[in-house]
């Protein structure tokens, strides 16, 4: 083990869409030539009040550049209103394992990009020790906008943000996913089921494995538990090299 993941460790405590009859939302097709001389087309908004169905249809049947620019522009819940900005989420767009937290807080909406404050550094330094770059992940949010005053986000929120993340998974079609605290588990895997209950198995989201470990930012507050999360990520990298525990 080189000393840097070593160092980690320590961190850790460780030695598809039809369109409604009437409802018009067009987009002028993206092609190589046009990419390469044009500006991008205009984000397709979809307006709000688009049925559930439909609007989880149409987000599913986009490319990551119009998936991007349609999340830059959703109005769906009242959270954009209050934020600074979205924060669509960061790394290797094909990555074999992707990390799923809760929602952006100050510093992410600051700077448009997950995990980046105290948390974060504790994140790097998990994905560390499962000997990976955090560029060689993906890291994205069950919440793409920052709920006022870091609360819980209401399920209404996550329910109309959950398209955004259901293509973003189908797009990256990781090996495995990392469930990063109660909120995150219990919306991806949707369920009530306590996140004591739910550690420790690997569940399924479609075909993916998911392995729920503790969020970080309750690890900062509850470093004792760094053992646990240790537990998991191990749990994790057994999984995805597809050895049952
Ligand atoms: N906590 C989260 O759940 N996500 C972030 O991006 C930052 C902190």
């Amino acid at each position: 083990m080189d000393s840097k993941r070593q160092s980690r460790l320590q961190d850790l405590g460780i030695t598809p869409w039809v369109p409604r009859k009437g409802t018009k939302l067009t987009q002028t097709p993206r092609t190589s030539a046009a990419a390469a001389s044009s500006p991008a087309p205009e984000p397709l908004v979809i307006p709000n009040g688009v049925a559930g169905d439909e609007r989880a249809a149409a987000i599913a049947a986009m490319d990551w550049d119009t998936l991007k620019a349609a999340v830059k522009v959703c109005t769906a819940c009242g959270l954009r209103a209050g934020c600074t900005q979205t924060v669509f989420g960061v790394g290797d767009e094909r990555a074999k394992w992707l990390f799923i937290g809760e929602a952006p807080g100050a510093d992410e909406d600051r700077l448009g990009e997950p995990f980046v404050g105290r948390a974060g550094q504790l994140l790097n330094s998990m994905i560390a020790a499962m000997g990976l770059k955090r560029e060689q992940v993906y890291i994205a949010n069950i919440l793409k906008c920052r709920p006022p005053n870091n609360r819980d986000p209401a399920p209404a929120e996550a329910e109309l943000c959950r398209p955004f993340l259901e293509r973003q998974i189908a797009l990256i079609q990781p090996r495995l996913i990392v469930a990063l605290g109660r909120i995150a588990a219990q919306n991806l895997l949707n369920t009530e089921t306590p996140i004591g209950k739910l550690r420790g198995a690997v569940h399924r989201l479609g075909g993916t494995p998911v392995v729920v470990t503790y969020h970080p930012a309750y690890l900062l507050r509850s470093p004792g538990e760094k053992r646990k999360a240790w537990i998991d990520l191990q749990l994790a990298i057994r999984t995805s090299a597809g050895v049952r525990a």
